[in-house]
């Protein structure tokens, strides 16, 4: 419990400062707010403050038992008070939007813990597994090694707490999740084995602090061990009539899904966009594969069956590929040219001052051999840092496994893919973000809006003339598009209508033209997830729709790098927040000045 003391002190202290009426200045009284609850909640959430790269609690470990839930309603109730003293129309819109996600996060966190509950029935949650932070501090170079094994040290002193409060938590789990929370924490207790002890034992540590360690390592793994013991014991008990269903079902799903998406539609009006969308890619894909089909079948009859057809031609398009020993060269290669096209076209500003690195996955990263490719960006407290393109080699895949990743990745869909991470995607969008920088916006960022960004940018940028209009391009544009809508309707049949293990297979091999390995891992991850499958897709739609209806409404003033320009300008918040921002209401322009918390 260490700090919490001097946290409720200066809560109280700020509490009796603000007691007075509006302020003179609403904005410069919202950013002191602002800046107090980034610094509080960081020291609330210790874990999480090490997640985003900010160390100075990581000693600090959460156990999440009675008496902590009591305190963290406290805190959530304390700020929701605060904020309501603020009037958000009279803030100017970056620091609205900024007031909208605290107020958003606040709720959601309160409902998490009083009405999902999770921490009830899933003894997989991060909040039970101590190795996810011990993992992050050992793999960050952000102090030196002796240092960060004390942290090391005094969290793993409170481990045995923490699985306390796990076992006293955890009611009725679901099966699903207590398979995969035995897997994991099995997981936990590689991290701390043989390695660690002897690194510790390598280490400048006193002799004292090094026997220390050895004792709280053993305590730990002992917990550990414990605790897989006990889950495993539970887990034949875990039949359908005992054990709570993974399904999330209707009432839990709409509230998650308005507090996590935060969208302007309903689940429900998604959910039907999403399959009158399938049903334009099928049209679309029909229509591209019937062009292509003499091309690579000459005079042989094209199959009637419209699935059969497109399934035929995705066979001849993917075989089109790299090579393993060339893939990260030819994702390098492909930046460039991205770069001048979205330059040439207008399309949306850039900045030459901030390359991306593209480079090989380093080994020590989480998604080393998992992701193909992902954007690695500095952390909102180490902004100096450049932005690295991590492609993961491929030396370290079998060659089964590199020519699935190849085929995959084939050279029309690896544009896709470098559209959607890097220009004008994921890293496009961060450096118009950086812009305005506000740890609000960083902490609190919308995932619908920055992957609906990139998946609307794939689309955005082939209608400009990316690829020419070739048929082959646009096949695999639908099919990597099709992934995203797929899973939309696949995540809202399963957790509110229902849809069985057989049906959800079909639909994603049969309509999403899926292999089977794929559509099995989507089978368990929308078993343990809920509401994140729906994510790519409501961002997208939300983007488009309102692209759409700005151009209508402009009509010819209206201008494709303005929209973007202005779209991007407000940084990582929901969809529909920045529509309220563009509004005719809204200002013309967001503030010009950078904002810094
Ligand atoms: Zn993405």
């Amino acid at each position: 419990m260490r700090g919490f003391g001097f946290i409720v002190a200066a809560a109280a202290l700020a509490t009796t400062a603000c007691a007075v009426a509006p302020p003179a200045d609403p904005d410069a009284a919202f950013r002191a707010y602002a800046d107090q609850f980034v610094r509080e909640a960081l020291a609330f959430y210790p874990e999480f403050a090490v997640q985003v790269g900010e160390y100075r609690y990581a000693e600090q470990v959460t156990v999440p038992d009675a008496a902590w839930q009591a305190r963290e309603l406290a805190f959530l109730d304390r700020h929701a008070g605060r904020l309501e003293r603020f009037d958000p129309a009279t803030l100017e819109p970056l620091l609205r939007a900024d007031h909208g996600q605290v107020d958003n996060f606040l709720k959601a966190q309160r409902w998490r813990r009083t009405t999902l509950r999770e921490w009830e029935w899933n003894p997989a949650l991060p909040d039970y597994n101590p190795a996810n932070v011990l993992d992050v501090i050992l793999s960050t170079d952000y102090a030196p090694l002796e240092q960060r094994l004390r942290t090391v040290s005094a969290r793993l002193a409170r481990v045995p707490d923490l699985y306390e409060a796990a076992h006293a938590n955890i009611r009725r789990p679901t099966h699903e999740h207590t398979l995969l929370a035995i897997q994991q924490h099995r997981g936990a207790l590689a991290l701390l084995g043989d390695e660690l002890t002897a690194k510790a034992a390598g280490s400048g540590l006193s002799d004292a602090e090094k026997e220390r360690f050895r004792g709280r390592m053993q305590a730990a793994r002992a917990a550990i061990e414990g605790y897989v013991a006990w889950l495993t014991e539970l887990e034949p008990s875990l039949t359908p009539d005992y054990a709570r269903g993974f399904r999330l079902g209707r009432e839990l799903y709409e509230q998650k899904f308005a507090y996590d998406i935060q969208s302007g539609l309903t689940i429900e009006q998604l959910f039907e966009r999403a399959k009158a969308h399938r049903q334009r890619l099928h049209r679309d894909m029909e229509a591209r594969a019937r062009k292509l089909w003499p091309k690579y079948f000459g005079r042989k009859p094209a199959p009637k069956d419209r699935r059969e057809l497109i399934a035929q031609v995705i066979e001849k398009v993917s075989a089109q590929h790299s090579k393993p020993e060339r893939f990260v060269d030819d994702v390098r290669a492909q930046i460039p040219q991205l770069d001048r096209f979205v330059r040439e076209k207008d399309l949306v500003d850039q900045d030459p001052s901030k390359p991306l690195i593209v480079r090989e996955t380093p080994p020590f990263s989480p998604t080393r051999g998992v992701a193909i490719a992902s954007i690695d960006a500095p952390g909102p407290f180490n902004p100096g840092a450049p932005t690295y393109y991590n492609v993961n080699p491929m030396s370290d895949f079998s060659p089964e496994r590199q020519q699935s990743f190849l085929r995959e990745y084939n050279d029309r869909m690896l544009q896709i893919l470098n559209i959607h991470e890097a220009v004008p995607g994921h890293y496009t969008q961060l450096l118009h973000s950086n812009r305005s920088p506000s740890l609000i916006k960083s902490l609190l960022a919308s995932g619908p809006m920055i992957e609906g960004w990139a998946v609307y940018s794939e689309r955005m940028m082939l209608e400009n003339g990316w690829g020419n209009d070739e048929p082959e391009l646009w096949l695999m544009l639908d099919k990597f598009q099709l992934r995203t809508t797929c899973n939309t309707i696949l995540d809202y049949s399963v957790h509110v209508l229902g849809m069985s293990e057989e049906e959800a297979l079909e639909l994603l091999t049969e309509e999403a033209f899926q292999t089977e390995t794929e559509a099995r891992g989507k089978w368990r991850r929308v078993q343990l997830t809920s509401v994140q499958l729906t994510s790519y897709f409501a961002g997208f739609t939300e983007i488009y729709e309102f692209r759409e209806a700005q151009k209508q409404a402009l009509g010819a003033a209206f201008s494709l790098k303005d929209f973007h320009n202005r779209f991007l300008s407000y940084g990582s918040v929901p969809v529909k927040t920045i529509q309220e921002l563009m509004a005719p209401t809204a200002p013309a322009k967001p503030a010009e000045r950078a904002e810094r918390y």
